[in-house]
Order: C-alpha cells, then structure tokens, then sequence
C-alpha cells in the first residue's frame, strides 16, 4: 500500500470525525435528516478548517446506498468510491490550479445528466473565489436554474472576494479556526492511536504553531515524528524554531526583574537554535498577552496562547509586574514587530528593542511622577500644567533616524506619560475621562495620545482640553473637523448625551511663539538675524544642555523633520534624539 500521510489517513469519514465546527455539522445532519438539502452551500474559512473534508462527508452522507442517512454507511460502492476519490458522482474542482474556466464549462454542459451511480451530483469547487468574472457566470447561470439532482459545495478561504450575486444563492457556513484546546486534543488521539510517544507539553507547542489548522497541525507532527524519537518541547523547538515555554518564561521574568545579564545570554541562545528574531519577538508578544490575561481576565483560560493548564503559572508570573506595565509591554511589543519587519539586522533590532524594554521598567520604578513633573528628566514629556518646555531636538552624527531612536522615545516616554495622565485624573478630569481615552483608543491611537496630553476640564455641558500656550500642533489638530466631530462622537458614546467640545491654548500664544513656528517673512530673506553657528559648535553646544542652544538646531533632513513633527503629535515636546544607524 502506498504511503499516506497522516493528514489523508485521518481526514473526517463522518460527521463525528470532523473537529471543531460543531454549529456546522448539526446543521448539516438536520437538514439531512429533514430532507431540507439545498442546492448550493457557501464554506468559507482559513485553511486546513475542514472545509473540503466536510464536503466530503456531506457527499457521502447523501449518496450512501442506506441514505441519504447522517451516519453513513462507510462500506458500500458509493461511501468507498468518495473515500478513494473515484466516485463518479463526486466531481472536485480546484478553482485555484486554472481559474476553472474549462472546468465550469464542461460542468455547465454535463450537470443535467442525471447521476451515474447515486441519488445526487454533488459540485465541490475548492478556493471558489479564484475563478475568472466568465466562470463566475456560467456558474451563476448554473445556481440560478440547477436541476433537481445537483448540490454545489462552494468553499473558500476568502468569501469577500466572491460575488455577491453567487453568495446570495448560497447557503454559507463559516467554520473556525481550531482553537488550542481542539487541536491538541485531535493531535492527543492521533498520537495515542499511531503510537507516537510524546510529552503533553509537546502537543501544546505543536498545536500552537499551527495557528488553528487541524491540516497543518497533523503536518508539523508528522514531520517531527519522522525521527522515530520521542516528542519533547525540546525536540519540537530545534526541528520547528517554535520557542519553549520555559524559554519565554525565562525571558519574561529577566524583563520583570530588569535583570540584563539574566535576559540576553537566554534571547542569544534561542535565537542560535535557530528561532527568527521577528518570530522570538511575536512569540513574547503572546506570552505577555497570556500573562496580562491572566492577571486581569482570569475568567477566560481559554484565551491563553499558551493553553488553559498554564494559567496558574502565568497568574504567578505576571504578579511581578506592576499597574500598567503589562499593557505597557504588550503594545510597544506592537510597535516592535512593526519595525523589526524593516529592519536591516533584525537581531540588532530585536537586542535594543529589548533593552529600552528593561530601562522602561527601570524608569518607571525609579521616578515617582511628582518628580517627572518637577525636572523634566532625559526621557519626560512634559507635563501640560508645568511651565511649557521649548522643543528640543538633540542631534547626534548624522541626520538619520534609527529606528533605535524612534523606539527608544516610544518606550521611554509612553510610560511616563501614562503616569502623568493618572496625575491628571486625580485632580482635573471628569468623571468620564478614563472611558473616554479607553474608547479613543479604539478609534485612534493617534487622538488619544494628543488628548491624553491636555487638561480637561468639564462644566457639565461642554469638555475643554487645554494645551500650554506654544502647543500649536497640539491645538490645530484638535481643531481639525475631523477630530472635532470624532470627539463628540466618543463623547456621546460614552456618555450618551450631546456633550460640547472645545480645545483650546492657554494664555495669548504669538509672542511666545517659538521663531521657527512662524510664518517666514520673505522667502529669500534669511529668518534669523543672529550669526550663524557652525552646527558643529550647535551640536556641542546642545549636548552641554543650553536650551536656546537645542532651539537652534535647523532639521534640513525632509525625513528628519517628519519623523520629528510624528513624534511630536504622538509624544509632545518631547527631546528626541537623531542617532546615526
Ligand atoms: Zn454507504
């Protein structure tokens, strides 16, 4: 007998076979049991999700010699024949290989002959949205009008690309992705029955690599048990690049604990069995995820990356991290895979990311926020009610922005901002104020971070957000209609009534208004009367700390300056360093 991998030898025979899309298989057995069978179904959904298998099944469900029957028989010339994929009446079309034109035709001009051998044709058009707009409507002349004998299973991986004159014809079923728990479950039984010797821990890592897919899932385990030796984390880990739970775990506690001689030796080490700087960094991205869940949604295990049996010990773990610093974590873990996708030496990348991931923490546990608001420290953003700060912009080498730089503001300042905005609730904000960022932040990172940064004050009818008199930026982009019709949306929405909205600058701002921010004279005319500095002499003038020194500092770099002005809208006046890559 040939070889069949372990995905065809446990593909579903019956509908208890299939797993994980139980809404799908009782509605398929009550129609089949009511006689209600249409003639076109719609299964969309990702990949190796049971899509074709089920199909399958439903076929041999309705032209079973003892049917059409919900448990078919599995043994007469029909149920075989769709099991080796000879039956005649059983027609698979793969829509993907050549967009199906000949396929449709050919199917336009046979399907009125009635089955050779059982009670139904039945159409199984695989990835359905490859077809051309032609093939589209032959078949659309087919389903408008099909003959009583012909049910057509549609299934994709992409119902959005299908048109919506075919998809009305359907009846569409959407299966899931496999969560976690089913997966390692399936994969338990397959294990257990091919006598595959594994450890628990090993099914999990293997369940999670496969991202939902029960076809992907028996792939990875057939791969690695080629070897004939047992599965362990271990194994899996060096043959799939897929990181250990200890490792991650490992890795998270160094973070808690800022400790830097513990952390980089275990980062260097996963990444020298082979593990992609990119994946390591997603793989931390879902376990910090776990760990924030299980310390603020212990109700949903399920939710676990990592699988259910984990949570005591990520509830533990995640005690060593205090307030905020999980979410803080989580999102510049975002940010972090953002860039890394861009960065020319990923590792590097990944090495500072993880750095100004530990000095974060240091910061925040060392400077107590009254402190950060008093001396505006290298990495403060200042706070609306101290004295505003004039912008400064500190250049090192050449004009070029690293991403090591951008991130290094990103981390270093978020935090400190979140904690100045909890200063703020205290005193000032309204009520609502929480509600209302948390729901900005849905809608726009970008909003929230200018709105986090002003002090609101609220008479009952109308919110006012205050900026320091040289806030331009600030002021004119919560003028923006935009914004203004954004802010009473969320106003109402977490209020639920018609609240006003004003943004306004303290104080008469022109005089204070910084000389660049002003519109030029002449554009020949030099703006400045002061001699010129070498930017040499500027630059070392800056380092000494002289304000007006940091004010003179002209960005030329196009890009320069807009990464400065992004920095500016999402952080505020904050010093932004320019390091050469
Ligand atoms: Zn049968």
């Amino acid at each position: 007998m040939s070889y069949l991998s372990l995905y065809r030898q446990w593909r579903p025979q019956t509908f208890e076979d299939i797993v994980g899309q139980d809404h799908i298989v009782r509605t398929l057995k009550n129609a089949i049991a009511n006689g209600r069978v249409v003639h076109a179904y719609m299964f969309s959904g990702p990949r190796g999700t049971g899509k074709t298998s089920t199909a399958k099944v439903f076929a041999k469900a309705l032209n079973c010699a003892e049917g059409p029957t919900v448990k078919p028989c599995g043994e007469c010339t029909s149920c075989v024949a769709v099991k080796e994929g000879n039956a005649l009446d059983v027609i698979e079309i793969d829509a993907a290989s050549n967009r199906g034109i000949d396929e449709i035709r050919d199917l336009r001009d046979k399907v009125r002959f009635t089955p050779a051998q059982g009670r139904y044709k039945v159409y199984i058009i695989d990835e359905v949205h490859m077809l051309t707009m032609e093939a589209f409507n032959a078949l659309l002349k087919t389903l408008e009008e099909p003959p009583s004998h012909a049910i057509f299973v549609l299934a994709t991986t992409e119902a959005n690309r299908v048109p919506a004159t075919i998809l009305s014809r359907c009846q569409r079923f959407d299966f899931n992705r496999l969560n976690l728990a089913q997966l390692t479950k399936h994969l338990t039984k397959v294990a257990d029955q091919m006598g595959i010797a594994y450890e628990k821990d090993a099914l999990t890592l293997l369940a999670r690599k496969a991202e939902g897919s029960a076809r992907d899932a028996l792939g990875l385990m057939e791969q690695v048990s080629a070897l004939g030796e047992k599965l362990t984390p271990k194994l899996i880990s060096d043959m799939l690049g897929a990181t250990e739970f200890e490792r991650l775990e490992g890795i998270a506690a160094a973070i808690a604990s800022s400790d830097v001689r513990g952390l980089f030796p275990l980062v260097s080490d996963t990444l020298m069995s082979g593990t992609d700087p990119r994946q390591l960094l997603g793989e931390m991205g879902e376990h910090f995820m776990d760990l924030m869940l299980a310390k603020d949604c212990p109700a949903r295990k399920d939710l676990l990356h990592s699988g259910e049996e984990r949570f005591d010990q990520l509830k533990k773990a995640s005690e060593a991290f205090e307030g905020s610093r999980l979410q803080e974590i989580v999102s510049s873990i975002g940010v972090g895979l953002a860039e890394i996708g861009k960065a020319p030496n990923p590792r590097l990348s990944l090495e500072l990311f993880l750095a100004r991931l530990v000095n974060a923490g240091q910061g925040v546990k060392a400077q107590p926020v009254a402190a950060a608001e008093a001396a505006p420290s290298r990495h403060a953003v200042p706070v609306p009610k101290a004295p505003a700060a004039a912008p400064a912009v500190k250049a090192e080498g050449k004009k070029e922005v690293a991403d090591a730089g951008k991130k290094e503001t990103a981390a270093q300042a978020a935090p400190v901002a979140e904690k100045a905005a909890e200063g703020q609730q205290k005193t000032e904000a309204p009520a609502f104020w929480g509600q209302l960022l948390d729901e900005l932040r849905l809608r726009s990172i970008r909003v929230e971070a200018l709105v986090r940064q002003s002090r609101p004050s609220f008479d009952g009818t109308t919110l006012t957000l205050e900026y320091p008199s040289n806030w331009f930026f600030h002021h004119q982009k919560m003028q923006e209609e935009t914004n203004q019709n954004l802010m009473k949306e969320v106003l109402k929405a977490v209020t639920g009534t018609e609240i006003g909205y004003k943004c306004v600058l303290l104080g008469d701002g022109d005089k204070d208004r910084p000389e660049k921010e002003k519109p030029a004279e002449s554009k020949d005319k030099p703006s400045r009367v002061a001699p010129r500095k070498s930017k040499k002499s500027k630059i070392e003038e800056a380092e000494k700390g002289g304000e007006a020194a940091f004010d003179e500092i002209e960005i030329e770099d196009e890009k320069v300056k807009k990464s400065v002005e992004m920095a500016k809208a999402l952080f505020g006046e904050v010093e932004i360093k320019v390091v050469e890559d």
